[in-house]
């Protein structure tokens, strides 16, 4: 990893900010073709998603509207709750929308089964789902997850907008954390 005030902590790189950055060159290309003619509005589940929605969202030629939700699945720790709470909902009103969730992982995919049928619920023209990372357990969830950056084993990673107890979201990479760090 690149960052020094982090060194210790991350055990190995599992993408560059390059490497990142392409795939997500990538998906804005593919989704722009799918969408074409069609709005999309870009709904981000923060925190995690800033980074995603920011750097996807620029890699789009055409308008691009945003909207955020906070919802909480997850505590301090590692492991999922499955207990998910709206901290923040949308401002925009999503009856008729084609709407994109823009995630940054799915681990269970319990926060984003609850996430799609709460949006489902308020009418719109289509829902998607865009990750950067999925877990092997989210294969086996219910709902279709349309665009994928990466698929990625079940190990904790930290970085690009992923924290682990709310630090290293900052950096530019991802990768995996040290044991030592949360045992
Ligand atoms: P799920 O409900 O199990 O799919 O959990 C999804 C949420 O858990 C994500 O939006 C993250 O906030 C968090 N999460 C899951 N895996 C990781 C990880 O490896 N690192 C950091 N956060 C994670």
């Amino acid at each position: 990893m690149d960052e020094s005030h982090v060194e210790g902590d991350l055990v190995e790189t599992l993408f560059t900010e390059q490497q990142i950055q392409s795939r997500l060159a990538e998906l804005a290309a593919r989704i722009e073709e799918d969408y074409a003619g069609r709005d999309i509005l870009h709904v981000g589940v923060l925190r995690g998603a800033v980074m995603v929605m920011a750097d996807l969202a620029r890699h789009f030629g055409r308008h691009v509207e945003m909207d955020w939700m906070a919802i909480s699945s997850y505590g301090s720790g590692t492991k999922s709750s499955g207990v998910v709470r709206i901290l923040k909902d949308l401002d925009t009103d999503i009856s008729g929308r084609d709407v994109l969730v823009v995630e940054d992982i799915i681990d269970t995919g319990l926060t984003l089964s609850w996430l799609v049928s709460n949006l489902t619920s308020r009418g719109p023209a289509s829902v998607e789902i865009c990750t950067l990372l999925r877990k092997p357990e989210a294969l086996q969830m219910s709902v279709e997850v349309r665009y994928v950056g990466f698929d990625i084993p079940n190990q904790f990673v930290v970085g690009y907008g992923l924290d682990y107890d709310e630090r290293y979201r900052n950096l530019r990479s991802i990768g995996t954390l040290a044991p030592h760090v949360y045992s």
